[in-house]
């Protein structure tokens, strides 16, 4: 099947012919055609699947007829993070660029009154985050009531990070009448219900079955002791033995572990950058620029901030940890052996990881070989002393061990143990989503948003001519003004 027989425009097909691709995806096959008819859909694919261009070329599309109006956006997609709304952003860039279409970005850590004047000049396609969508429109500076198409993109992450009442929220503020494009990986029963709640009679397209693996992707298990220091060991092994790593991404559970990891890594001399929630914005997006651009060659990240990211051709993946959560495993393996590449998924598997990994293999439907002896056979590897340090120093605790003021390592393992009064259970923390939901968030100073009020001057192209603004109240038209306190 070629693109010309979905009923795309002729602008879109030559940025499609532009771009270098030469069929349709199945996804893109069967959501255009559909979107084309104003139908609402239910796509139920993973990243890497193609998902983004099969609502995003149809859009551009149905948007070549209509103008934007001030302050009331004619399309509005939703996404998880910053990173995966700026993907998409360069998504309506990369293929509508026939348009001279007006296209805003909504996100947390930019500033308000630079959004605010795109919104006033009128906006085509307006792509947010949900939080900072829900911050403008109780500001009064934006209305959703023109909105024609709601895209939801990656729902289940929206609920893994608590977004699911902001997004309830912005289904009632929208047109009953618009057109509703909906994607998940996942249909766990909270979406199912959101999916039956806000989606009228949709049509429903599963290019694969739902948390299953991409089939080009060669998945392996390396056994490892459970010792941090143990497992970078591995993870170092791993990664010098890979015959032609071009680029990969380490994977950690906690935030915590992927500075650590990063900071180790560069120590013994790998090119890597970091991506976690605690970074700012420009630390995240330099990462990712240095990363996209083969400037790093390792990408250590946790599983929010590297949901869903298009970074093509990434030969391998490392999980540094096994995901506790089964999906975050098909997600992370995901992000290699897209469109059709392969790629090689490795996971450090400690004996502390037994439950993870039976959700995993129970979920994908299979056993993942051993690379190596499987755990229970894996000879205990012996610490060597300064293996870990670059510069051959030791740390304080091994440098008492050395000089002789403790047990080595593993004599001590041996000796049998005194009892111990066991410490009262620490009450973990709950992990905080990386875009917070909005309810629990601290309102922002106002003295800030004064500073934000005065967007520098443009040139007045094509593009940001003046939106018709006939239909607004004179006070929606005055620029954002807050008395500083
Ligand atoms: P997505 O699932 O939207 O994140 O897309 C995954 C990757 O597939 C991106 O790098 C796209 O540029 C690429 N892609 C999208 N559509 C096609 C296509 N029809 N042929 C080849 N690659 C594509």
């Amino acid at each position: 099947m070629s693109f010309s027989e979905l009923g795309l425009s002729a602008k879109v097909l030559a940025a499609v012919a532009d771009t270098g691709y030469t069929e349709p995806t199945p996804i893109q096959a069967q959501a255009i055609p559909q979107v084309l008819a104003r139908r609402d859909v239910l796509g139920i694919a993973q990243t890497g699947t193609g998902k983004t261009a099969a609502f995003t070329l149809p859009m551009l599309t149905l948007l070549e007829q209509g103008r934007a109006r001030a302050r009331m956006p004619r399309t509005l997609i939703l996404e998880p993070t910053r990173e995966l709304a700026a993907q998409v952003e360069e998504n309506f860039t990369r293929y509508g660029k026939n348009h001279k279409l007006n296209v805003a970005l909504l996100i947390g850590g930019v500033s308000f009154g630079d959004q605010d004047s795109k919104l006033l000049r009128g906006v085509d396609v307006l792509i947010a985050t949900p939080g900072r969508l829900l911050d403008h429109v109780e500001r009064g500076r934006l209305l959703l009531s023109g909105i024609e198409v709601l895209v939801i993109d990656e729902a289940d992450r929206m609920l893994d990070m608590g977004f699911i009442p902001d997004i309830e929220r912005i289904c009632k503020l929208v047109p009953f009448t618009r057109q509703t494009l909906f994607f998940s990986a996942t249909m766990p029963p909270e979406i199912q219900r959101l999916v039956a709640q806000f989606l009228s009679n949709p049509v429903q397209i599963e290019v694969s079955k739902p948390a299953s693996a991409a089939t080009t992707v060669t998945q392996l298990l390396v056994a490892s002791g459970r010792e941090d220091w143990e497992k970078r060991d591995v993870l170092r092994g791993l990664i010098r033995d890979c015959d032609n790593l071009q680029n990969g991404i380490i994977f950690c559970n906690r935030k915590r572990d992927v500075a650590v990891v990063h900071r180790s890594l560069q120590k013994h001399g790998f090119n890597a950058v970091a991506l976690h929630g605690d970074m700012d914005q420009h630390a995240r997006t330099q990462a990712l620029d240095q990363f996209r651009a083969g400037e790093a060659t390792l990408l250590v990240a946790s599983d929010v901030a590297a949901r869903g990211l298009d970074i093509p051709a990434v030969g391998h993946v490392f999980n540094y940890d096994t995901p506790h959560h089964a999906e975050d495993y098909v997600h992370r393996i995901g992000r290699t052996g897209r469109a059709g590449r392969t790629g090689v998924a490795y996971t450090l598997v400690t004996h502390t990881d037994a439950k993870s990994l039976a959700a995993i293999e129970k979920l994908i439907g299979n056993a993942i070989p051993w690379q190596g002896p499987p755990l229970g056979e894996a000879p205990p590897r012996e610490k060597k002393e300064g293996r870990d340090r670059e510069d051959g120093r030791l740390r304080g605790k091994r440098r008492v061990e050395k000089e002789g003021g403790g047990e080595p390592r593993r004599e001590r393992e041996k000796a049998p143990r005194e009892p111990r009064v066991e410490a009262p259970a620490r009450v973990e923390a709950p992990a905080r989503a990386e875009e917070q939901p909005r309810s629990e968030r601290p309102r922002r100073p106002q003295r800030e948003e004064n500073v934000e009020a005065r967007p520098p001057r443009r040139e007045r192209t094509p593009a940001n001519e003046p939106a018709d603004m006939s239909h607004l109240p004179a006070f929606l038209l005055r620029p954002v003004r807050v008395k500083a306190s």
